[in-house]
């Protein structure tokens, strides 16, 4: 799984997201009144269900931009495959841990906590869009040929840079399944935006796992707001979250 865990979050953040959409249609000011007050006329008799009837009426509607309000930071660390996707996102601060400036010569190349193995590396035959097809050859001969390659990159550069090769060069020879950590910092509406793109099932193994460590941590934190998205999965899917 991805390692994946929560620096910061915003405090209270389904009750900023309602206050945010509140203050469109309010005509006092949010910040002089408590919260029950600026959710009166909200349906529900309670603010936790008032609370739930809003934040499913602005997915629903598609009001995407108040959860643009709630801001989490989250440190993970992934190949620098995933990272590769992950940092497509557009809307997502990123702090990536430099291979100019940390040595990676400690990288242990046996262990998947150091370098991703490839999804399918123990697999006698692999499902893709177009079916289900063998991969050729015993598994146990491939998982070898992972095994030695990696430990091979992992050995020459060490080599190169104990010949004082700078490290920044001598990582060119380390393998894209090689782990970095990553520090993130991203709205609710782009969190949503990667579970909903990432979190597919067609999307690729190990950023699925990222994209479910992150639901994780809106689950525990925006527990109304993901129980609103989960159950109207399909009603949202006709409002994206980019249209
Ligand atoms: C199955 C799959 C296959 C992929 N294959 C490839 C590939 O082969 N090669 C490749 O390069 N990438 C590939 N990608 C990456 C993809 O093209 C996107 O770069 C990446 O998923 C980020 O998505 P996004 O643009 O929606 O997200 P974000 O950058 O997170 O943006 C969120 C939303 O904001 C809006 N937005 C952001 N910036 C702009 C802008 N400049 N103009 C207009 N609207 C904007 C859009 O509505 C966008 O959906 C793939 C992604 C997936 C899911």
């Amino acid at each position: 799984m991805v390692d994946v865990r929560l620096l910061a979050m915003t405090d209270d953040p389904e009750e900023l997201v309602c206050r945010c959409a509140r203050n469109d249609y309010y005509d006092g000011k949010i910040p002089d009144d408590d919260f029950p007050t600026v959710m009166n006329g909200v349906g529900g008799d309670t603010v936790d269900e008032k609370q739930a009837t809003l934040v499913k009426k602005l997915m629903l509607r598609g009001h995407w931009g108040v959860f643009e309000h709630p801001q989490m930071t989250l440190w993970f660390r992934v190949s620098r495959s995933c990272m590769a996707q992950i940092t497509r996102h557009r809307h997502v601060s990123f702090d990536i841990q430099s291979m100019r400036y940390v040595d990676f010569s400690e990288v242990d190349p046996t262990s998947e906590e150091d370098i991703k193995r490839p999804r399918t590396w123990d697999q006698e035959k692999v499902s893709t869009r177009e079916g289900t097809r063998a991969i050729e050859g015993p598994v146990e001969e491939r998982r070898e040929l992972i095994d030695e390659t990696y430990e091979r990159c992992v050995e020459a550069y060490n080599q190169l840079v104990d010949a004082g090769m700078p490290k920044e060069d001598a990582r060119m020879l380390l393998p894209i399944g090689t782990k970095v950590n990553i520090t993130a910092s991203m709205n609710v509406r782009a969190a949503l935006h990667i579970i909903s793109m990432r979190g597919a099932g067609d999307a690729q193994a190990e950023i699925q796992e990222l994209a479910d460590g992150v639901r994780d941590v809106l689950e525990e934190h925006m527990p109304t707001t993901m129980r609103i998205w989960n159950e109207n999965q399909k009603a949202i899917e006709r409002q994206r979250l980019s249209p």
